[in-house]
């Protein structure tokens, strides 16, 4: 499979209550650690075993080199890697507290550079029909609409997270959504995106009528992410939901991204949708029992040994 996306530094301090605005708050000590929601779930992917092909930039500084070597070491070729000269490379710095909320700000750098050029000339021979390219709108949109037509030319699934969302409804957002064949986005996304007033819906039945509107802007399924509360997936064939697994948790970045790389591997491997979900959530629980984002990320034995055991 292929996901195109960003990659970063993330720089993460853990704290005992997240800052107010002015408020200055003592942490532990810095680490630092690759992250972007495209790293996270092509991490994500390779762990789950699927061969996996991340186009990325970064910059031409050390951070690049780092992540270029730690990218490298999961089993990602480093060729689909450009290298953007001038740009700096992302850094995300992230604060998490102790029941493992965080708060995020990112410095895009070179992800704001990555263009389709490197896409066209690879992806129609990477994707024969049944493969899934992944996406995320960390980097351009008119590069992730590149991505998505390509692909659906080659006959592959497309699957958008839509996160961050544009902040307003872009033309170039509504016709990559129409280029979309499964949508993800969490519970805030998925409120905006509705567009709705008024309070966000407060059980599953109300988020899965939700995920099933969202169908409307042309995914053919849409799934919404709940946190501790699982997920739900609206589709052609009706609607389902489930719980999220009892787990510890430890620190929730990158849960969303264990999610997605999980969603996109099953539905390679050809799983129906209720077992896709179940595992991608289980793969999302798994990942916030442990600090970081790529760090936290489950293998396929361990999902495997938790399903059953
Ligand atoms: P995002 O990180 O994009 O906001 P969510 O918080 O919805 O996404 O998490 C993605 C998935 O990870 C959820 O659908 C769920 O399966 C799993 N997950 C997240 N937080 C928890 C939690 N506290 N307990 C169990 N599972 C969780």
């Amino acid at each position: 499979m292929a996901v195109v996306g960003s990659v970063n530094l993330d720089l993460t301090v853990a704290v005992s209550h997240l800052p107010d605005p002015g408020e200055t708050v003592l942490g532990s000590e810095v680490s630092f650690r690759p992250g972007g929601k495209g790293g996270n779930q092509a991490v994500a992917a390779r762990r789950m075993g699927a061969d996996t092909i991340l186009f990325a930039a970064v910059g031409a500084d050390q951070f690049g080199l780092d992540l270029r070597t730690a990218l490298q070491a999961e089993g990602l070729p480093a060729g689909s890697l450009t290298t953007i000269d001038g740009a700096a490379t992302g850094l995300a710095m992230i604060v998490v507290e102790g029941a493992g909320e965080n708060t995020i700000v990112v410095a895009p750098g070179a992800n704001e550079l990555l263009d389709g050029q490197p896409l066209t000339a690879q992806l129609p021979q990477l994707l024969s029909p049944g493969a899934v390219l992944l996406l995320q709108l960390e980097i351009p949109l008119a590069t992730c609409l590149d991505a998505a037509l390509l692909a659906r030319a080659a006959g592959a699934t497309v699957l958008l997270n839509a996160a961050p969302l544009p902040k307003v409804m872009d033309p170039v957002f509504a016709e990559l959504l129409a280029a979309v064949d499964v949508l993800v986005v969490n519970e805030g996304e998925a409120w905006h995106l509705s567009g709705q007033q008024g309070a966000p819906p407060r059980d599953t039945a109300g988020w899965q009528r939700l995920a099933a509107q969202l169908t409307a802007h042309g995914p053919r399924v849409c799934v919404v992410t709940l946190g501790g509360d699982g997920a739900v997936l609206a589709g052609p064939d009706g609607e389902l939901a489930c719980a999220g697994f009892p787990v510890a948790v430890v620190d929730t970045t990158g849960a969303g991204d264990a999610f997605c790389g999980a969603l996109a591997v099953s539905l390679a491997q050809g799983r129906g949708p209720a077992e896709a979900l179940r595992r991608s959530c289980a793969v999302g629980a798994l990942a916030t029992t442990r600090m970081g984002a790529q760090a936290a990320l489950p293998t396929a034995a361990e999902v495997d040994g938790f399903l059953t055991g």
